[in-house]
């Protein structure tokens, strides 16, 4: 059962008075929210009670909870789901890339803030990044803490979120990931931390810039593809093909391969062992899943460092993928993704060094 507080009830309906008043504001831009869940819009029973439900408060009551969101810009919004983020699937994916390609066709609007749970958060802005068509501002942000929570970070997070999706150094960057005063690109960021409000780090790079109570510097160019440039087109897609993440370890048995392609997998990511390795049972498995047609991913299971091509295990010679910088998580999105358009591994290959 959901729970909310008198005080919480009390600002819905501040929230919905201060929506109308943003609608009048003339010359900010208008950004678009797309609400999806998370902790961000999550409930406790008490303040400083440990157990919460992710997705409890909808849109209007999130950001009726940050102060001059309407000196920023002119905000509307809306609830695309209603879910932890441990619950994103990929029609939840396909319902909300379709949604950001809809509202930023529309001239009037200049960017979009997406609300989301922070347990995947690393690949629906990764998805999002690469089947965006429009440059411009598409920017995600989550919470660590309960919107009930003391010193709930989610405010801040929209603030600096809102102020991120309203700056025009934001265009052409793809989507972008604000939390904790930080600004990351999809395809860099990853969640590190099960509960620090500075989980989110952007691994082997650093972070596109900072932003302090909306004041915004960027740091590094995006050198990747992105958005239009990939050629992904989600616009007629109603499924993505099945892809299995395969965690590699001492003594593995080929078991999981095996079941994960007998279930359907069109491609596998192994999170691998040290520079994308395994032992000899999974090699011979997966060497012999790749002859028959299913796409190989050789990712790693640690937290940095780059998965190198024909390093250890001969890709050439095995028809697989390195993933390069690409965790297993986002090397998933980016195979489901490519399967779309192509089974030859020397093409997704190219996609792993070019997105
Ligand atoms: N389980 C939550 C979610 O991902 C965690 C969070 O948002 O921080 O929706």
């Amino acid at each position: 059962m959901r729970h909310r507080s008198p005080i919480i009830e009390g600002a819905a309906i501040a929230a919905a008075a201060s929506f109308a008043v943003a609608l009048q504001a003339a010359d900010l831009p208008n950004i678009r929210v797309l609400a999806t869940g998370g902790t961000i819009a999550g409930a406790q029973a008490s303040a400083t009670g440990y157990g919460y439900k992710s997705g409890a408060y909808d849109v209007s009551l999130l950001l009726s909870a940050v102060p001059n969101l309407d000196k920023l810009a002119v905000i509307t919004g809306e609830q695309v789901a209603s879910i932890g983020s441990q619950d994103m699937s990929d029609k939840v994916w396909l319902k909300l890339a379709k949604r950001v390609n809809a509202v930023l066709a529309d001239p009037g609007t200049g960017g979009v803030l997406i609300t989301h749970g922070t347990d995947t958060l690393e690949e629906t802005s990764y998805f999002l990044t690469l089947v965006t068509r429009s440059a411009k501002p598409v920017v995600m942000v989550g919470s660590m803490r309960p919107a009930t929570a003391v010193s709930a970070d989610g405010p801040g997070n929209i603030y600096n979120g809102v102020a991120v999706a309203a700056d025009p150094g934001a265009k052409g960057k793809g989507t972008l990931v604000v939390l904790n005063d930080e600004i990351h690109y999809a395809r860099n960021v990853v969640k590190t931390s099960t509960t620090s409000v500075q989980t989110f780090q952007s691994v082997n790079r650093g972070p596109a810039g900072v932003v302090h109570t909306g004041k915004i510097r960027w740091f590094e160019p995006m050198d990747r593809k992105i958005g239009s440039s990939t050629g992904f087109q989600v616009d007629a897609l109603d499924e993505l093909p099945r892809v299995d993440v395969i965690y590699a370890h001492a003594n593995m048995s080929a078991d999981l391969i095996e079941a994960a392609i007998r279930n359907g997998a069109q491609g596998l990511v192994v999170a691998g062992v040290g520079d994308g390795n395994m032992n000899a049972a999974a090699l011979d498995a997966l060497t012999r899943a790749a002859k028959d047609g299913v796409a190989v991913v050789r990712s790693t299971r640690l937290q940095s460092g780059v998965v190198l091509r024909n390093n250890e295990i001969n890709d050439d010679e095995k028809g697989f993928v390195a993933s390069g910088e690409l965790n297993p998580a986002k090397s998933r999105v980016l195979l489901q993704l490519a399967l779309t358009r192509t089974r030859d591994p020397l093409r997704i290959q190219q996609m792993f060094d070019e997105f």
